[in-house]
């Protein structure tokens, strides 16, 4: 309980700071008549039911119930207590507090010293690098990376000298050497922690250090180190360059998500003066509401091998859980964003602009991953990338996932059930899907059994070779998959050599697989063997083989749109509709 003494300075700190000002450093507050209103900080919400009034300097939330004055709201955004929150807001308003327990008022200095300690040793570090002989090293490295050094020291980039420097450095001003060990910058020893190392700082939104990460010069040791945790610093909480990008952000509406910090700098250096990154972690909750704080757009740049590709699927999840819109550009030609840019040179403000102008939303970017590598005019190939796309809508909330399944479909020129939710339990139940049968209930027969139609297809013309007559007038080869156009191809000129009989005196000299495949479907035949299936059978591969080409069209139409190529936008256009009349048309009959 607070004693009366300490009553009195929660008054005197509620009396100097303004509640309105202190959340909206967490929330995005929209006036409404007299009260401001935001997303609620505590629970995860859609719409704003969280309230500020400003004449009580109270909130409340309607999601979640949860009310109180400016200290109860410190104490739960920051995970502190009643006291550390009086601390926090104590030192925003300048007010002493005296009447601290000495373990309290220890821990409050403490913190104080350790970013103070922080704040020199980044004035130190820079003040090596451009100013003494001991920052040559440091120095080339950033010329080798294009790194100028107005760029620089707008990042207040330094470099840690080897040895004891900072150590002797804090003794001739008569600093505590504790302070420095405590804040990570000296080991026990009081050597440098970066030493040989061009050091960066990571600040916070207002500009004050909280760590460094820290790139050797050197090339047989660990490329980058960086601060441990303490009491000042946690990873995950901290989103690096938004110091400097957050105007900039505010004025373009949105902000570009990188990986590393090199790749902010080397932005900022080409004026892409609203990089941010999530900072040697991957992208964290906690930093997504920070961003949230300042916009609603994230446009992501990562690296461009696999693992950043899938950084990238998860912050788009990440971002969609805070209704924040996203954006994926794909750097091409470079490994990550840095890269890129600097070997775009003079160019590279152009080609970013190009770069960010094509870059899919973030849920298109997802279509496109699940998608890659497979081939969409293979019926087999629809499938798992259908089931990709399922999982991948999965993810998103709720209130999203109707309109991705309508766009996911557009997008593949795909029937609905095959992005219908839980496709996986009616397939596990066998219970065929009413609507979908068709006349022979061949979907039914098809559920629960890894045939495909193809091969359904064969084994049918195996058996009874004369469905053949009617079969070949449905469809040509090429609308068959690949594995199994050779062997189609194969019985039908028997068929047309030797009839109904012909396929027994010719098997001998087919290749052992197709032998294999026919002889299984002699002992063991399909459940159906009638001319009808047959046909319903061709009209399926036929159908399957435009919905590929269709959707292959589709995709095309879209690069040629973000390539404005207005010539090859309008041919793709009359293809495919074409396609879609006749796909429409065999959807009717079927
Ligand atoms: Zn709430």
């Amino acid at each position: 309980m607070p004693t009366p003494s300490s009553d009195d300075a929660f008054a005197e700190v509620k009396a100097k700071v303004d509640l309105v000002k202190v959340v909206q450093e967490h929330v995005r507050l929209t006036k409404r008549n007299k009260d401001f209103w935001g997303l609620c900080p505590f629970h995860q919400e859609d719409s704003p039911s969280f309230k500020v009034n400003p004449q009580m300097q109270s909130w409340y939330c309607f999601g979640c119930e949860r009310s109180g004055d400016v200290f109860t709201f410190v104490e739960l955004i920051e995970k502190t207590d009643k006291r550390g929150a009086l601390q926090l807001l104590a030192e925003r308003a300048g007010v002493e507090l005296k009447k601290l327990s000495p373990e309290q008022k220890e821990r409050s200095d403490s913190r104080r010293r350790m970013l103070a300690m922080l704040k020199l040793a980044a004035q130190f570090y820079e003040y090596v690098l451009w100013s003494t002989p001991a920052g040559e090293p440091g120095r080339r490295l950033l010329a080798s990376r294009l790194v100028k050094e107005e760029t620089a020291r707008k990042f207040q980039i330094g470099y840690a000298p080897a040895g004891r420097g900072f150590a002797e450095y804090l003794r001739a001003k008569k600093r505590s050497l504790a302070d420095a060990q405590e804040a990570g910058l000296l080991r026990r020893d009081g050597t440098d922690f970066f030493a040989e190392r061009v050091v960066i700082p990571i600040r916070d939104e207002r500009g004050q250090p909280l760590a460094f990460t820290a790139r050797t010069v050197r090339q047989d040791e660990r490329k980058y180190i960086n601060s441990p945790e303490t009491p000042a610093y946690v990873k995950g909480r901290v989103i690096f360059g938004l110091d400097l990008a957050r105007d900039e952000i505010a004025r373009r509406g949105h902000g570009v998500l990188m990986e590393g910090q090199f790749d902010v700098i080397t932005a900022h250096g080409a004026g892409i003066q609203n990089a941010v990154a999530s900072s040697g972690t991957a992208l964290t909750d906690d930093q997504v509401r920070l961003l949230k704080r300042f916009t609603d757009e994230l446009l992501l740049v990562f690296d461009a091998d696999r693992a950043g590709r899938q950084a990238a699927q998860k912050a788009v999840l990440l971002a969609a859980g805070h209704q924040m819109r996203t954006r994926v550009a794909t750097v091409e030609g470079a490994k990550d964003p840095d890269e890129f840019l600097r070997a775009a040179g003079e160019d590279a403000a152009k080609q970013w602009e190009e770069l960010a102008a094509k870059a899919p939303s973030g849920f298109e970017f997802g279509m496109e991953e699940a998608a890659a590598g497979l081939n969409l005019s293979n019926a087999n190939h629809v499938e798992l990338a259908a089931r990709k796309l399922r999982e991948w809508i999965a993810q998103f909330p709720a209130a999203l996932q109707e309109e991705y399944r309508e766009r996911a479909k557009r997008w593949m020129g795909v029937s609905g059930h095959l992005l219908a939710a839980e496709p996986d339990e009616r397939r596990n139940s066998g219970r065929p899907n009413p609507q979908k049968a068709g006349k022979n209930g061949l979907e039914a027969r098809l559920a629960g059994k890894k045939m495909t139609v193809g091969r359904y297809l064969l084994q049918l013309l195996a058996v009874r070779p004369v469905a053949f007559d009617r079969v070949r007038t449905k469809i040509t080869p090429d609308e068959l998959d690949e594995e199994d156009r050779g062997i189609y191809v194969r019985m039908l000129e028997t068929y047309e050599r030797g009839g109904v009989f012909g396929l027994e005196k010719e098997l001998a000299g087919y290749p052992a697989e197709e032998q294999d495949l026919i002889r299984r479907a002699w002992a063991a035949p399909p459940p159906n063997v009638d001319e009808e299936v047959a046909v319903e059978l061709a009209e399926r591969i036929r159908l399957d083989h435009m919905r590929g080409r269709h959707s292959g069209i589709i995709r095309e139409l879209s690069e040629a749109e973000r390539g404005k190529d207005s010539e090859r936008v309008a041919r793709l256009e009359a293809e495919a509709r074409e396609l879609a009349r006749a796909i429409a048309d065999m959807e009717r009959r079927g």
